[in-house]
């Protein structure tokens, strides 16, 4: 199956300098494993902060 990185990146607000943009796939489990969601979950003016934890989204969607 070939990777859609490149049409992913159409959708990706992430600000951070990361190799795993458009890679939703490793994107994602990484943040799952340190129970943070990756930044499309955001709104951009809560990306910029790179705080990606769980409470924050909870927080903001409360
Ligand atoms: S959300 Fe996280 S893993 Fe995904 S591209 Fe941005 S910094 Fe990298």
């Amino acid at each position: 199956m070939e990777c859609n990185q490149q049409e992913n990146l159409k959708n990706c607000n992430c600000t951070y300098p990361c190799d795993k943009k458009g890679k939703c796939c490793e994107c994602i489990k990484y943040h799952l494993s340190r129970n943070e969601l990756p930044a499309c979950c955001f709104p951009d003016e809560v990306e910029k902060t790179f705080d990606r934890s769980i409470a924050k989204f909870v927080e903001i969607n409360s």
